[in-house]
């Protein structure tokens, strides 16, 4: 297993303490014997020669990349050329990426070498990876125990050592939620900062592309590695990245803190546990030369609803491409164009990824739509005003990343509603468009705790900042 995350790495390899290759062998080795199922493809030929190239152009003294040799897995929802992009489903099995996402290419430009696809919920749908078609991730903490989700083998794979840093996809909180359950910092950054460009889509006004590392500091070095804009997506924006790694010693003295009033009410299911390592740490923040001020998101009971209209209106839309004639799984013996499609996507996609499309196709529907999705859009309006509101009286909203710690396998599954309640605390961050880091502060019951931090958009080195604050005080 390679312990290291990317800044110690990027020491030990520039030191001349390991190569490359050493550190590419170590991960391969670990995945081979690692039982969290974290991984859906890894191509150990792939990976030792990718390591290799960097060693050779070290000793040919050629200018390496910002992660020339740094191990970094990559959620199977984002393309990679020539290598399997299964999103989870079934219907994407055999689906070979014809070309590498932007943030891929730009992983490759910095020298990182590729580990493999990591497991996710089907289409990135879920709070568990329970529902990946390639089965469960386990996770590294409490191998009876999910490790969180969608993105639950990114977090798992940087949480067992299984790579330096991975990548992850956010629509609702599928960084952060996983990375707090495994005890990982995962970032979801502004909207628009990072390039969709082959991220298979689940609904395109959330989902944002982010780090899951071993340290906040690494989550920085990542982000700044991917970020930027891009003409291949017209929703990344023309925002030039700033040294995302600047703030992160400057400490939060003279910061005001604010905690929605609304996060910690014990109506919404807060687990004590969770509760108490969060005011220890910003008991903690406080004695820093932090204010923490209560404030009022009064929105915030209305996110997971509007969440799971407008989400699942656009996953229904976007998912429309999966029929049987261009992409992946074709259902066999079909002698009529409606039974290719009926059969293929039944075949196809899981029951999750059926319920959304029903509800977004529902939701969608005239006669429904006011009611449904352009009330959502309204209150979507509101939501975000909520966090203009609050970002004029606080320079960062903080609070838990999640209602309590990872649950056990199964424990969720047959409850929609009750999978659907553990983004209550991460939702709003996307329906807003703000940039939101989970750090790890803690532990309730043995199980890793996540603190979230928000800020206001494109300020991402400010949230960085306050996180490094609740990482010192945790090392
Ligand atoms: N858990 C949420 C959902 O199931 C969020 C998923 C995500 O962020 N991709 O939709």
């Amino acid at each position: 297993m390679l312990t290291h995350g990317i800044t110690s790495l990027l020491a030990a390899l520039n030191g001349g303490v390991l190569t490359a290759v050493q550190a590419a062998t170590q991960v391969v080795e670990a995945i081979g014997e690692s039982e969290h199922n974290a991984f859906i493809d890894v191509d150990v030929a792939r990976v030792i020669a990718q390591a290799e190239q960097v060693d050779a152009d070290r000793a040919a003294g050629a200018t390496l990349g910002a992660l020339a040799g740094v191990p970094i897995a990559v959620k199977d929802n984002i393309c990679v050329k020539g290598v399997r992009a299964t999103a989870g489903s079934h219907i994407l099995q055999d689906f070979v990426a014809p070309y590498d996402a932007t943030v891929v290419e730009k992983l490759r430009a910095a020298g990182a070498v590729l580990v493999g696809k990591t497991n996710m919920d089907e289409f990135a749908m879920g709070s568990s990876n329970e529902n990946s078609y390639f089965g469960a991730v386990r996770n590294p903490r409490d191998p009876e125990r999910v490790p969180g989700g969608s993105s639950g083998g990114s977090a798992a794979a940087v949480a067992a050592n299984l790579c330096a840093a991975a990548l992850g996809s956010d629509t609702g909180g599928s960084i952060r939620q996983p990375a707090a359950h495994c005890g990982v910092v995962g970032l979801k950054p502004t909207y628009g900062r990072v390039s969709r460009f082959g991220l298979i889509a689940f609904a395109s006004s959330l989902d944002q592309i982010g780090p899951l590392t071993k340290s906040v500091a690494d989550a920085a070095l990542l982000l700044q590695a991917i970020a930027g804009h891009d003409r291949h997506d017209m929703t990344s924006a023309p925002v030039e990245a700033p040294d995302f790694s600047a703030e992160l010693e400057r400490g939060v003295k003279g910061m005001r803190l604010g905690v929605p009033r609304e996060y910690l009410a014990a109506a919404d299911g807060l687990d004590a546990g969770v509760r108490q390592a969060v005011e220890a740490t910003l008991a903690d923040l406080e004695r820093e030369g932090a204010t923490v001020v209560e404030i009022d998101m009064p929105h915030t009971r209305y996110a997971v609803g509007t969440y799971y209209l407008i989400a699942t209106a656009e996953a229904s839309s976007n998912l429309a491409r999966f029929d049987g004639v261009r992409y992946g799984h074709r259902a066999a013996d079909v002698t009529e164009l409606g039974e290719l499609y009926e059969r293929s996507r039944s075949e196809g996609f899981g029951a999750e990824v059926k319920r959304r499309i029903m509800l977004g196709t529902y939701v969608l529907s005239s006669g429904f739509y006011d009611a449904y999705y352009k009330k959502a859009q309204q209150v979507r309006t509101l939501i975000r005003n909520d966090f203009d509101d609050a970002f004029t009286q606080v320079d960062a909203i903080v609070g838990p990343t999640t209602p309590s710690p990872a649950f056990r396998l199964g424990e969720k599954t047959d409850d929609p509603l009750q999978m659907y309640l553990e983004d209550i605390f991460t939702i709003s961050c996307n329906l807003a468009g703000v940039p939101g880091v989970s750090v790890p502060c803690g532990a309730a019951d043995g199980l890793p705790v996540g603190f979230q931090v928000m800020a206001p958009a494109w300020e991402e080195g400010r949230a960085l900042r306050v996180a490094a604050a609740v990482e010192r005080r945790t090392s």
